[in-house]
């Protein structure tokens, strides 16, 4: 089956395929799991997004255990989910306003995973063409091309719905742009019972005692866990649903590989002829033979996101 949300330690689990000795069973029911101790011996983590192996059904209960997880293509961190294939990095234009280096943020902590963003710009109706013509050129000057959309006023989610058609999308993006609105207008199971609480339906499975013993061998109780879901599209695909991840943390990029998450910096560099510094471990600040120059208007926030790295590096 397909792991499509988790909580603590449960996971609901879609069944996509039955074994031959099971009887009774029905794809597309969901199972409520609990994951095998001895995959969490060997350290192998589930995720949402994460295809398994389910044993021990009780398809009366929709009850099951994960004993077995299959390679995945991807795997995101922060927020957990596996097979993630695109990003949507989510910012409004208005309310709360454009803030540019902590876009930057976003999109470093996205570009870090190699895995493809499309930029889109929430709450255009509450802009003026000029605004947003400016924000669209001074936007593909840093390399992106910034789809516009308004979930207020529904434009732009036909052409956005196109774009997430078959993909598992994250949805990043500071607190307050509308990523939840965005959300439950292009889920499809608008009317289908909600799928996020797990956690209470493993209490009343387990019981208070045992789910408190679970909780305290992953070192997370229910407050300190937050719940990730995939949502299914109408069009196909998943959008998943990350309450409580709207810091981008940056742990996964470090000070070698920040300059390769900035489309500006790529592109400098394949137009040098050869395309590299003297140093190869150039960080482009100011070594002699660095071949980038300073005179592009993100280059004082990667100095700022490198100094950052730097002070954690230095700690870690
Ligand atoms: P989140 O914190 O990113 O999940 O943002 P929410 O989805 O909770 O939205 C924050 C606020 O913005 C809510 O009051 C929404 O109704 C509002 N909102 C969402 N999309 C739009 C939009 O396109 N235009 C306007 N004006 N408000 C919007």
């Amino acid at each position: 089956g397909f792991v499509a949300a988790a909580q603590a330690n449960f996971m609901r689990v879609i069944v996509d395929s039955i074994g031959d000795s099971e009887s009774g069973g029905k794809v597309g029911t969901q199972l409520l799991c609990v994951v095998r101790a001895l995959l969490k011996k060997i350290r192998r983590r589930v995720l949402v997004g994460d295809r398994v192996l389910v044993g021990w059904v009780d398809w009366v209960d929709r009850r099951g255990m994960i004993e077995d997880v299959f390679e995945r293509k991807t795997e995101v961190i922060d927020p957990p989910v596996a097979n993630v294939d695109h990003f949507l990095v989510l910012f409004s234009v208005e309310q709360p306003k454009l803030e540019p280096f902590t876009l930057t943020r976003f999109l470093v902590e996205a570009e870090s995973t190699g895995i493809p963003l499309t930029l889109v710009l929430n709450k255009c109706e509450l802009a003026n063409e000029e605004t947003l013509s400016a924000w669209n050129n001074r936007l593909r000057t840093w390399g992106y091309e910034p789809m516009f959309c308004s979930v207020e006023s529904k434009s732009g989610l036909a052409f956005l719905e196109d774009i997430l058609k078959g993909r598992t999308t994250v949805v990043v993006g500071p607190s307050g742009v509308g990523k939840s609105s965005l959300i439950n207008c292009l889920r499809s199971d608008q009317n289908t019972e909600e799928i996020s609480d797990i956690y209470s339906e493993g209490v009343k499975w387990l019981g208070d005692q045992r789910v408190a013993e679970v909780s305290k061998r992953s070192g997370r109780g229910r407050h300190t866990t937050r719940h990730v879901s995939l949502l299914p599209l109408t069009g196909g695909g998943y959008l998943a649903d990350t309450p409580g991840f709207s810091q981008p943390s940056l742990l996964k990029v470090t000070k070698k590989t920040l300059a390769e998450t900035f489309p500006e910096i790529r592109q400098m560099l394949s137009a040098c002829k050869p395309a590299k510094c003297s140093f190869s471990d150039c960080l482009h600040v100011g070594e002699p033979g660095c071949v980038l120059k300073g005179d592009w208007e993100r280059y004082p926030y990667y100095l700022q996101l490198l100094d950052e790295i730097k002070i954690r590096e230095q700690f870690q």
